[in-house]
């Protein structure tokens, strides 16, 4: 996952307009699905906000998939506590899409693979007795799931190096409940994913081993100092928003920090 910042966010002339008018039909008991081709406008420069990968895992997503996803479900929200027939009002306001692989957005099990997981109706919150049922600001609530279009959330998800498996990269129990629960409910630990995740890792594993080793040699022997930099420039590259599983390699490439390295924390910056 990474930090998504909306307010980028192009939209066509006219855009709200036509937002507003499904609102308004929503509100008069029309189904927001019979006016999807309103967010599916949107669904192009919502992809461009994060180079065409899914807000949520950083695979890339085929743009003919049916992308939009509703942050807060827009027809149901299976674990509330009370009947809820999903936040209707909010089917049509951009700050509520998020750009999403049909593995994070759709209900499915992964048979060989021994995992189920996507988002679908799912949006758990903190503390259950906030949840807003009708028309009226969500401010209050605090949802459970990381949220890329939060600034920091991303930074509360990892993965093992071993096997591309996501983990939890916060310590305290609250982060690390809401890494656990977005890893289930994204299903960020389907099998296909980690398999990608962990060849992005290996490769990362083996830069900073030769960014290393090249860095204490350039020391005695500046020769080499071009060869360190393709390297790091190579490190750069993987934990650039650009590229798959960056935000995973961050938090990897974040594990290696050290004094002797401070090459290291310069690239984090950089
Ligand atoms: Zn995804």
């Amino acid at each position: 996952m990474r930090y998504v910042d909306r307010s980028k966010l192009v939209k066509p002339t006219d855009w709200a307009r036509r937002a507003e008018a499904a609102t308004q039909a929503v509100a008069s008991g029309e189904d927001p699905n019979d006016h999807g081709g309103v967010w599916r406008e949107l669904k192009d420069e919502l992809a461009k906000l994060l180079h065409d990968k899914c807000w949520y895992c950083e695979s890339p997503v085929d743009r003919s998939d049916n992308a939009v996803d509703h942050f807060r479900p827009k027809n149901r929200v299976s674990d509330a506590a009370n009947p809820h027939t999903g936040y209707r009002w909010l089917a049509f306001d951009a700050s509520n899409f998020r750009y999403a692989c049909t593995y994070c957005n759709s209900r499915r099990k992964d048979i060989e693979g021994g995992t189920a997981g996507g988002k679908a109706d799912c949006f758990p919150l903190v503390n259950e007795a906030q949840r807003v049922y009708a028309v009226g600001s969500v401010a209050a609530e605090q949802p459970l799931l990381l949220d890329p279009c939060e600034m920091s959330d991303w930074r509360l998800l990892g993965c093992h190096q071993e096997n591309g498996q996501p983990c939890a990269a916060g310590t305290d129990d609250a982060a690390k409940r809401r890494a656990d629960v977005s890893i289930e409910i994204y299903h960020l630990h389907y099998e296909p994913t980690c398999k990608r995740r962990h060849t992005a890792a290996v490769q990362l594993m083996a830069d900073v081993d030769e960014g290393k080793r090249l860095f204490e040699l350039v020391t005695h022997d500046p020769g080499r100092e071009a060869d360190f930099k393709s390297v790091a420039a190579r490190l750069r590259r993987a934990i650039d928003r650009d590229s798959p599983y960056s935000g995973d390699m961050h938090f990897l490439l974040r594990g290696q920090r050290s004094d002797a390295h401070p090459w290291i924390q310069e690239l984090l910056e950089a």
